[in-house]
């Protein structure tokens, strides 16, 4: 077997939480500078802070995949009711 070692940090944005005293851990995706090119909405994708509106990270199209908030998925019941 072979360890692997990860280490994971929760990402917070520190200005927000001190500002807000409750940690802030969203993320939204935003546009720096969008322009609208035939149509299109064009422009350079982050992830930011909702709060504060900082960029953060950066949305890489063909690289890694941006940290996606959790979706909670529940197994759906079956009710059968008679
Ligand atoms: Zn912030």
């Amino acid at each position: 077997m072979t360890e692997i070692s990860i280490t994971a940090e929760a990402y917070i944005c520190e200005p927000c939480t001190r500002k807000q005293g409750t940690p802030v851990t969203e993320l939204v995706r935003m546009m720096k500078s969008p322009a609208i090119l035939n149509g299109a909405l064009v422009g350079d994708e982050h992830w930011g802070c909702p709060i504060c509106l900082q960029p953060k990270f950066p949305v890489r199209k063909n690289g890694r995949k941006p940290p996606e908030p959790r979706r909670r998925t529940r197994p759906r019941l079956a009710v059968s009711n008679g």
